[in-house]
């Protein structure tokens, strides 16, 4: 196992239900370490250029008017094989597909609307941390 960085994001809707706190608690019940954390509202620039590799799908539009619509909290986790155990947490992208306990299962509406984004890879992460945080945000643990 490897110790690895992935960007998280908690999105407009689970903010707007006030699960921001339960959502950051499940990262910490199974030791990621929140790295860096900041609530942002996206512009519509940031949020298509977030999402380019989408640009040509039919949900393009509104997924970038729903990440849009309200602040989110973006944050980098920090942990053995963070990737992949943030993406179990959060569970199948269309929360009718997700397993028990996880936070799409637990927080999410719809596959349009559903609570949480996380980097898929090891290559994307670092892409995605760097589109989001400047090296002097990260915070590594001294104690
Ligand atoms: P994720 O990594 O699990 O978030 O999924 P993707 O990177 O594939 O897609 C990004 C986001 O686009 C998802 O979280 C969904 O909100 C949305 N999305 C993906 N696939 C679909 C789809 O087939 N229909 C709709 N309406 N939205 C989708």
């Amino acid at each position: 196992m490897s110790v690895e960085k992935t960007l998280s994001i908690i999105k407009p809707d689970a903010v707007g239900d006030n699960n921001v706190g339960k959502i950051l608690q499940r990262f910490e019940d199974k030791n990621l370490e929140i790295v860096a954390s900041k609530m942002i509202r996206l512009s519509k620039e940031k949020a298509e250029g977030f999402y380019s590799i989408h640009k040509d799908k039919p949900f393009f539009n509104s997924l970038v008017k729903f990440m849009t619509s309200g602040p989110v909290v973006v944050q980098v986790l920090k942990g053995d094989n963070a990737i992949m155990k943030n993406r179990e947490i959060m569970g199948a992208t269309n929360p009718a597909e997700a397993n028990e306990g996880t936070i799409r299962k637990d927080f999410a509406k719809s596959i349009d609307e559903n609570a949480v984004h996380g980097s898929d890879a090891l290559e994307t992460a670092k892409i995605e941390i760097e589109y989001f945080f400047e090296n002097d945000e990260i915070c590594e643990r001294t104690k």
